[in-house]
């Protein structure tokens, strides 16, 4: 036992002394890639369905290292989590995104909101609201066309630190999306807590619409919700025709998705824009 129990000390100590090291190299290569411009911003458009008009953009992250490849943003954002990298990543994003708006605004282009997406760890930097009030000096962008995605479970994790920070991001002028809505476990209760701005339905919902009976009780209840909270809501996810227009049948207002268009280029959102 004693044996057994002393190999398996070395082989622990030994994957953690590789689990750091591979967290630093991850740690340089991502260094690296915020000086060499490896990171990069795709925009995906949401719709408005009654003027078929573009009322938002999300900023998705993308990381394209020339030897692992495309990294995804699923991957990239825990490990930016573990490593001294969340100031500089969530500052890159922010001010990345809000340049790219304030510059479609100065081109003459239809007014949209930027999305951006924070996690929770990200959204529980203590310093948040500076960090969104210099970005916001510094790119002159109308706060009213920024607005920050975070999930409810994240909101939930410190309820008074929410509240008081969504308070003060509101104060700015920005606006609050609950991402993934639905998914989540917080209570009508909070919704009324947290001064939120929008409601993103979670993709998993529209795809279920494709299941026979479609299941669309979540669907409409937050679509009212939404309409009696008088929030901006928007339908996640959605791919097909199908989707589309049982969302139209249910009031839903702004849609998200495959079906209306992929994240784009920073060149093919700007050419998407002008065209509509
Ligand atoms: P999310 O915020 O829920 O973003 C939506 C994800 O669904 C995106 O994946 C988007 O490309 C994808 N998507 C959009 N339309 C459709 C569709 O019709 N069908 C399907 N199947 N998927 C669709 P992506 O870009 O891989 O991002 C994944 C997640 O990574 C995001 O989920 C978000 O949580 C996170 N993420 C992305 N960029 C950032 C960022 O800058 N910061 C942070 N903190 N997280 C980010
Ligand atoms: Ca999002
Ligand atoms: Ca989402
Ligand atoms: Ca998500």
């Amino acid at each position: 036992a004693k044996e057994r129990g002393r190999n398996h000390y070395r082989f622990y100590s030994s994957t953690m002394t590789s689990k750091a090291s591979m967290l630093l190299k991850l740690e340089n290569l991502l260094y690296q890639a915020i000086e060499q411009n490896e990171l990069s911003l795709h925009y995906q458009p949401q719709l408005k369905l009654k003027n078929h008009k573009i009322s938002g953009m999300e900023a998705l992250l993308r990381w394209y290292h020339p030897e692992l490849g495309q990294v995804s943003p699923a991957k990239l954002i825990p490990l930016v989590e573990k490593t001294d990298l969340i100031v500089p990543v969530s500052l890159w994003v922010l001010r990345t995104a809000c340049q790219q708006n304030k510059t479609w605004q100065k081109a003459g282009l239809p007014p949209v909101t930027m999305g951006v997406n924070f996690s929770a760890k990200q959204f529980q930097q203590p310093n948040i609201v500076e960090m969104v009030s210099q970005v916001l000096g510094e790119t002159n962008l109308d706060p009213q066309l920024l607005e920050l995605e975070i999930t409810e479970t994240a909101l939930m994790e410190n309820i008074e630190f929410s509240q008081e920070t969504l308070g003060e991001l509101r104060q700015l002028g920005v606006k609050i999306s609950l991402d993934d809505f639905g998914t989540g476990y917080s209570s009508l209760s909070y919704l009324q807590k947290f001064p939120v701005t929008t409601l993103k339905i979670d993709q998993s919902f529209i795809q279920s619409v494709q299941d026979t009976p479609p299941n669309t009780a979540i669907i409409s209840a937050v679509i009212a919700l939404g309409k009696s909270f008088n929030l901006r809501v928007i339908a996640e996810g959605v791919e097909t025709l199908k989707q589309l227009e049982l969302l139209q049948q249910l009031n839903c207002e702004e849609i998200q998705g495959y079906w209306f268009s992929r994240p784009l280029t920073p060149e093919n959102a700007t050419q998407f824009l002008s065209r509509v």
